[in-house]
């Protein structure tokens, strides 16, 4: 007796363009078939080989044995009284993830996660508090997008776009998940997909800088900095992967990064606002000198509490204040006002639920105990 073994189908909704052709070449299919099947899983949301009416009956049926258009499941969803949409995902193995959508005007802007947890533990933020499982699939980032867009049920997606910005700000580190993370870039940029433009796709690093001299050679997609201090002391401590990568290397990977796009872009630098620990006016000063010379923009974030962090956000007239320092020292900054945070949707709230394979969710709960 012959024992049939299956192959496990071929998840199709991570494929950007140039693999998707290879597969369907490698099933002796033309490239054009590729494009048609890449249409109909991103610009339609079809996730069901029968809805694609343009494609012959028996390659659908091919296609059905061999292939999948599966995105992650989504077991919450929330709507803010402010509009913003919130995600909870469920990964196989069992943790789940976080997206957000924060509509805007005719804007959009979909923050993603990258991976599961965080490696990094920067001081301030409660993803990192959680530990790490595990970097998301290409398709398990992409799948946000396309859950996203699949909530505005009904809508003509020809007339009306609810995701026209894209950015990792979500859960995890996208650089220290480059590969995957750089196939869902492209595949969002693409046209034949969701034709997000580059201006308008960010991928956000604490900064991990040999992924950022990396980047150009695969995407000329913008960034964003996540410096929050202006000193390595200070960094230090905050973000604790500078002391690996010190701000002035930082810096030049940026300037490099900005320098080698076709086009003249800014950077983003993100700065949280912590009470006391780095709203001062002489870490105005400072960051006015450390980023002389680096196109950028400033974008603040007053802190966003979570129980036992040990900061505290600073007032809106420190805020202000803060904000007025630097744009007196002749910086674009803006303050980013908190969204969706009644849905636990703000900056830093993005906590899913995380299968920790390091051991420091476990030793922030028995400090938190310790200081109880
Ligand atoms: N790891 C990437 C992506 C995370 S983006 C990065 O560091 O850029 C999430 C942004 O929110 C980062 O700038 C992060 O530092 C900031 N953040 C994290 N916790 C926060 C909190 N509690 N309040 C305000 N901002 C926070």
């Amino acid at each position: 007796m012959t024992e049939v073994t299956s192959t496990p189908r071929k998840n199709l909704l991570g494929m950007p363009k140039a693999k998707l052709e290879a597969f369907f070449a490698e099933i002796g299919e033309k490239p054009f078939r590729a494009k048609q099947v890449m249409q109909w899983i991103h610009q339609y949301g079809v996730s069901d080989f029968d809805e694609m009416t343009n494609i012959s009956k028996s390659l659908r049926t091919k296609l059905k044995e061999i292939c999948e258009i599966t995105p992650p499941e989504v077991t919450y969803q929330n709507i803010s009284a402010d509009g913003t949409r919130k995600w909870v995902m469920r990964m196989p193995g069992g943790s789940s993830i976080e997206t957000v959508l924060i509509p805007e005007g005719n804007r959009g802007t979909l923050c993603v996660s990258s991976q599961i947890g965080c490696a990094l533990d920067c001081s301030f933020c409660s993803t990192g508090k959680q530990g790490f499982n595990r970097n998301l699939s290409t398709e398990e980032i992409v799948g946000q997008i396309f859950n996203a867009i699949a909530s505005f049920e009904g809508i003509d997606r020809n007339k009306e776009r609810p995701v026209t910005n894209v950015v990792f700000m979500g859960m995890g580190e996208p650089l220290l998940n480059f590969d995957n993370v750089m196939d869902a870039v492209n595949l969002m940029m693409d046209d034949l997909a969701y034709g997000i433009s580059k201006r308008r796709l960010t991928v956000s690093t604490a900064g991990v800088v040999p992924a950022i001299d990396k980047m150009s050679e695969v995407t000329d997609a913008s960034i964003a900095i996540s410096l929050h201090a202006p000193n390595d002391e200070l960094r230090n401590e905050l973000v604790p992967v500078n002391k690996k990568y010190p701000i002035d290397v930082l810096m030049t990977s940026v300037k490099n990064y900005l320098s080698g796009l076709p086009d003249k872009r800014k950077a983003t630098i993100e700065y949280t606002l912590l009470a006391g620990v780095n709203d001062r006016k002489e870490h105005a000063q400072q960051l006015i000198e450390v980023l002389k010379g680096l196109p950028c923009k400033i974008n603040l974030i007053p802190f966003n509490p979570f129980p036992h962090s040990g900061y505290k956000k600073p007032s809106n007239n420190e805020v202000r204040r803060f904000q007025e320092w630097l744009t007196e020292g002749g910086y674009i900054t803006t303050v980013r006002t908190t969204r969706g945070d009644d849905i636990d949707a703000a900056c830093g709230q993005l906590v899913g639920r995380v299968d920790d394979r390091t051991k420091r969710s476990e030793r922030y709960i028995n400090m938190r105990q310790v200081n109880e």
